[in-house]
């Protein structure tokens, strides 16, 4: 361990530090090096320790969507740490500004407490704030690009800070410019714009009926989302205690979106299933296609509960995969695979996956 200290901030490095336990899939090796940044000198200092010396830098939240690799990474891993949230009223317009390292679900609970719409769906997922515009979290019927007002952001090339506004951010479906280009920003914090007094978004079709009826009244904000976090539980997408599924990183792939051709193509595939098969229009507005991951795997022979020794596809949902402790990263991409090219040989798409591999490339590891 040591201890390096530059203008009154000191940044604890440590060698060789477990990564496993870091991540909800509890998988995966040591970090060479491993700092927490509690707060944003600490984070820059740590940054600077690891140019200093040319290492390459992964940044860990609440590990809910890493895949790390056996051998663990080759260099230093910051955890975000920083707290902080702010939440500000002027006339009908609310916001909140939270640090990166603030928990993802205290801060849906407390707006939701506040009476505060636009982020009620996105209950139980887990994880830090900093990581939510990195991927647009989104979940029944709702993803932080609605949200989001800013990101503030550290530049690694300049050590400069800058807002950036959600344009600037590039969001797309489980997509934004921090994925693409993920050395570049270090999210800081993050303003999302909230609606005072406001009704529950009620998109997506299984909340709906999960809350119809329940009530005269219409649905309040704390009804959404108590709704969300049962259907969440009953398919084991909660990190709960004791759950056997809840070693995960959520759904592993991401929906296929596709041309509306291919579309017609794979449901052609599905033979009788086609006529019932799930498809939404993208929200990319170029007319194309997003169909179900999990319909396609289960379609393709591959059901859930499928153990492969210590890791399988989760008895509750068939987009996740598990591991039931013991098991290998290297067992959990072979599964990955072996499921990626099931759907391929059945209806011609390949699967991408949704989490972030560190130390270990999907590509590279998929052969
Ligand atoms: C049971 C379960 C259910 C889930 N359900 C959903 C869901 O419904 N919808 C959904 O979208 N996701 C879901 N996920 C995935 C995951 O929870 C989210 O992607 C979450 O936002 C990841 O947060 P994290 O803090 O754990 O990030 P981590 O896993 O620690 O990191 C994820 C990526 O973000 C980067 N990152 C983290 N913090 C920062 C930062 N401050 N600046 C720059 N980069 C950063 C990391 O380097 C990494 O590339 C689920 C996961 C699990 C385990």
């Amino acid at each position: 361990m040591r201890r390096r200290i530059l203008q009154n901030v000191a940044i604890v490095i440590r060698d060789g530090v477990p990564l496993a336990p870091f991540t909800t899939l509890e998988l995966g090796g040591p970090a060479r090096h491993f700092a927490d940044a509690a707060d944003e000198a600490a984070l820059v200092e740590a940054l600077r320790w690891a140019d200093d010396r040319e290492l390459p830098v992964a940044l860990l939240g609440g590990g809910s969507n890493v895949v790390v690799a056996d051998a663990g990474f080759n260099g230093l891993v910051v955890r975000i740490a920083t707290r902080g949230l702010l939440f500000e009223t002027s006339g009908g317009d609310a916001t909140v500004t939270a640090a990166a390292g603030e928990p993802w679900d205290a801060l849906v609970a407390e707006a939701v407490g506040r009476g505060l719409g636009g982020l009620e769906c996105l209950s139980g997922i887990p994880g830090l704030v900093g990581a939510t515009p990195i991927q647009n979290v989104g979940a029944y019927g709702q993803e932080v690009a609605e949200t989001i007002r800013s990101v503030r952001v550290l530049e690694r090339s300049s050590w400069q800070t800058r807002s950036l506004s959600p344009e600037a951010c590039g969001f797309g479906y489980r997509d934004s410019n921090f994925k693409r280009e993920p050395t570049r920003f270090v999210v800081l914090a993050v303003t999302f714009g909230l609606r005072p007094g406001a009704a529950p978004v009620l998109r997506y079709r299984e909340l709906a009926e999960s809350l119809a009826g329940t009530s005269e009244a219409p649905p309040t904000l704390a009804e959404a989302r108590a709704t969300v976090l049962a259907l969440r539980a009953k398919k084991s997408m909660l990190v709960t205690a004791g759950d056997p599924n809840r070693r995960s990183v959520g759904s592993f792939f991401t929906n296929p979106v596709v041309e509306a051709a291919e579309a017609e193509a794979v449901a052609a595939r599905a033979g009788d299933d086609g006529a019932t098969m799930p498809r939404w229009p993208a929200a990319d507005g170029r007319g194309r296609v997003k169909l179900s991951a999990g319909w396609l795997i289960e379609r393709a022979g591959i059901a859930k509960g499928l153990r492969r020794g210590p890791v399988g596809v989760s008895s509750a949902h068939a987009l996740a995969l598990v591991h039931q402790g013991g098991g290998t990263t290297a067992a959990l991409l072979a599964l990955a695979r072996e499921i990626r090219d099931t759907v391929r040989v059945r209806f011609g798409v390949t699967l991408v996956p949704e989490p972030t591999f560190v130390g270990v490339a999907w590509n590279l590891a998929s052969g």
